[in-house]
């Protein structure tokens, strides 16, 4: 099989493509970077998803695309960039496939086209309301319906999965990685807050430095530790490839992620034991993050099973510290 992945020399594309190849498919990689895969059966076209020149050389003679790249931002002043890469993109690349008569379009959504810190009822399934609070999500429910609509109008079967946060093992304990240096190291954390300009957080968080480098248990302002799930990207791509290749998966929607949330207060004093750090606990403004969505459908229809919940990816993760520290 053809195979465009798109964002293919990021976390989860590069990955995936890599599999994929392994399994003897062709691929080609669709990226604003090259993915520097050196292999006979790759290529790719670097550019941008709302290129529509670059979209129709990328999905020329492609048997499915997955959809699988998206900027990240959260910062208001990536607004315009967001909206450039994840709907005009994602509007782009469906019309070259649904022109190029493309078979399957995968689409990597997120979770965050839920209310994850608000949620109606947990755990969050795929009929709870799409009520979005980030523009980042926004941008991924609207990528939804693009994807739905261009289903409706084509012949090309499509499948929604909407993503877990997702993370390499080796990032984990990385206070350098974009996610979870501010998610775990107090001091990314405060330049984050900062750079968010939520200044109540930031001085909170400053106020409970050690004076030397720490990992931070965050609670909301009642001390209720923070949850969410965090899958590891090995996972992620499994169900990448189950909805490429199910035939249950056409026109279905699925939460894809670790089947447990990730409990901050129980990884936090394991991380900081296993590296030698010390933990401190701050209790932050608000009612936090502390969500849990079910992955039961996948699981159910397509047979999906995670294979590396935290504590796993913890042992990686402190190999990863290990070396660096070396
Ligand atoms: P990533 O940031 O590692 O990779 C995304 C890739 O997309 C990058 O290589 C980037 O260069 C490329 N890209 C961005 N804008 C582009 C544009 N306009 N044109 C061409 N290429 C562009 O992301 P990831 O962690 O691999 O995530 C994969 C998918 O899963 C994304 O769609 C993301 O929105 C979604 N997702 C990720 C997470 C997570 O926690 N990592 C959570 C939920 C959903």
């Amino acid at each position: 099989m053809k195979v465009l992945v798109t964002g293919s020399a990021g976390r989860v594309g590069s990955f995936v493509a890599r599999q994929l190849l392994a399994a003897g498919h062709q691929v080609r990689g669709f990226d604003l970077r090259s993915a520097a895969i050196e292999d006979a059966d790759f290529e790719e076209v670097v550019g941008a998803f709302d290129d529509r020149e670059a979209a129709t050389r990328a999905c020329e003679r492609a048997d499915a695309v997955l959809h699988l790249g998206a900027f990240m931002s959260w910062l208001a002043s990536d607004r315009d960039r967001l909206f450039h890469a994840n709907v005009d993109g994602t509007r782009v690349v469906l019309e070259a496939a649904a022109a190029a008569k493309v078979g399957r379009f995968v689409f990597a959504s997120s979770g965050e086209v839920y209310p994850e810190n608000r949620p109606a009822f947990q755990p969050i399934t795929e009929d709870h309301p799409k009520e979005p609070l980030s523009p980042y999500g926004l941008t991924k429910l609207i990528g939804e319906e693009l994807v739905m609509f261009q289903g409706r109008v084509s012949s090309m079967e499509t499948v929604i999965l909407r993503f877990s946060h997702t993370q390499n093992a080796d990032e984990l304990l990385d206070p350098e990685s974009f996610f979870s240096g501010p998610r775990f190291f107090l001091r990314p954390k405060i330049r984050q807050q900062e750079a968010f300009g939520n200044k109540a957080a930031a001085e909170l968080l400053r106020a409970a430095g050690p004076g030397r480098p720490a990992l931070v248990l965050t609670r909301n302002e009642d001390g209720r530790p923070f949850r969410m799930h965090i899958t590891d990207t090995r996972d992620m791509a499994k169900g990448v490839l189950l909805a490429l290749t199910h035939p249950e998966a056409a026109g279905g929607v699925f939460n894809l992620g670790a089947t447990d949330p990730v409990d901050f207060a129980e990884v936090l004093p394991v991380m900081a034991d296993r590296i030698g750090l010390p933990l401190v606990t701050v209790d932050l403004p608000g009612a936090g993050v502390w969500y849990h969505t079910s992955n039961q459908r996948i699981r159910e229809m397509l047979g999906f099973e995670p294979e590396w919940p935290i504590m796993r990816m913890l042992d990686e993760a402190v190999k990863a510290w290990t070396t660096r520290q070396a």
